[in-house]
């Protein structure tokens, strides 16, 4: 690793874990986090959970696990350019989506509405859940029992009310600070792999064409470079080329924009990273790029009749097994019912067992409730 910049997160000055452990040897405290993040089950999980296109529609599509590799790669090149931890960069990349529910955004939402009158349900928080409490591997702890900084980047947004409830952690939520470099980064670097890759399943998919795509302005011009470079490309070949191209340009930006803010905040160290206004972000050019692209992407993709009809059936089948199991929680799988009946939240254990879901275990836990027919469990 490169040498760390003053105001990067330093793993000896880490605010640490909740339970103290021993220093780790030949490692450092976020290596670990990074290890257990990958060791953990939650993130196996991620292969059979997705976003926009649901699990069964295609083998060449992102999934989260996938997705979550991807926003790594592109928050360590560019964390290794501005001199941050690329370790910790690395955990809180990965585990971003732990706590994401079946069928992508679909699924959050019935799922919040679900939880409505009991605490409501957000996925960043979920996720650190999941790290905080919901894995069990150890024998000293619930959950991973990963450092602050790993668990500050993770929790991206927070309500107010929960933030209250969260001591440390959420006390920036409530005073208006910034995470540390590294959690900003995992951050935009979600944003990057996500529109370019929704460009690209969208194409792949059929359910968006190239024509379409060469009218919004940050497209159209790598597109044109791409054809410049080689005249000849069609297909699949000339959307990789312009997507590689897209990429690349908002890598270099957000590094560019970052380094000036860098240079106009000169932050000595994290705590005044925390204190000052956002320090990583995109030039407002390309963020008005991005937003022409994210509103391109919602008309056209997110809202098309097909993921339309298949959001509303993830919907379904999400409220289906909520209402299911709170109507009578003897049908939850023994370790849920357990805690459901030895006094816990019996709400709040339902929605962690929906939450960890595959979208394929949700499908055919559905089909376990509710099909006439003998389902194979
Ligand atoms: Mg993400």
């Amino acid at each position: 690793m490169t040498e760390l910049a003053p105001y990067a997160a330093h793993p000896e000055s880490s605010r640490g874990r909740q339970i103290p452990e021993a220093a780790p040897e030949g490692r450092s405290e976020f290596q670990r986090d990074r290890d257990r993040i990958i060791h953990s089950s939650a993130f196996r999980r991620l292969e059979y959970k997705t976003q926009v296109f649901v699990n069964h529609e295609g083998d060449l599509f992102r999934t989260r696990l996938t997705h979550s590799i991807e926003v790594a790669q592109i928050a360590r090149s560019i964390a290794r350019s501005l001199k941050l931890h690329e370790d910790l960069t690395e955990a809180i990349s990965l585990a971003h989506d732990l706590g994401h529910t079946p069928f992508g955004h679909a699924g959050q939402d019935a799922l919040n509405e679900c939880m409505k009158e009991h605490g409501g349900f957000e996925h960043n928080l979920q996720s650190l859940r999941v790290v905080d409490l919901l894995e069990e591997r150890y024998g000293a702890f619930d959950g991973l029992n990963l450092t602050f900084e790993t668990r500050e980047g993770i929790l991206k947004h927070c309500s107010r009310k929960n933030a209250a409830e969260l001591g440390t952690l959420g006390e920036r939520f409530l005073r208006g600070e910034q995470p540390g470099l590294e959690a900003q980064l995992a951050n935009l670097a979600d944003e990057i792999a996500y529109n370019n890759h929704d460009v690209d399943d969208g194409l792949r998919s059929g359910l968006i064409t190239i024509e379409q795509i060469s009218g919004i302005p940050i497209i159209s011009r790598h597109i044109a470079c791409a054809r410049a470079d080689y005249p000849e490309l069609s297909g699949r070949r000339l959307i990789h080329e312009t997507i590689r191209r897209m990429i690349n340009s908002q890598i270099i930006d957000l590094t560019r924009e970052t380094l000036n803010n860098i240079g106009k905040h000169s932050p000595r160290d994290i705590e005044d990273i925390r204190k000052s206004p956002r320090i990583l972000s995109f030039s407002p050019e390309m963020q008005q790029a991005q937003l022409e692209l994210k509103q391109f992407l919602r008309n056209h993709l997110y809202q098309h009749y097909k993921v339309t009809r298949m959001s509303a059936k993830a919907k379904r089948i999400i409220t289906d097994l909520f209402q299911a199991f709170t109507s009578d929680i003897r049908m939850l799988p023994s370790q849920f019912r357990e805690k459901a009946e030895s006094g816990g939240d019996a709400m709040r254990i339902t929605a962690d067992y929906i939450a960890g879901m595959t979208d394929r275990y949700a499908i055919r836990e559905h089909r376990r409730l509710f099909a006439v027919e003998e389902i194979p469990s």
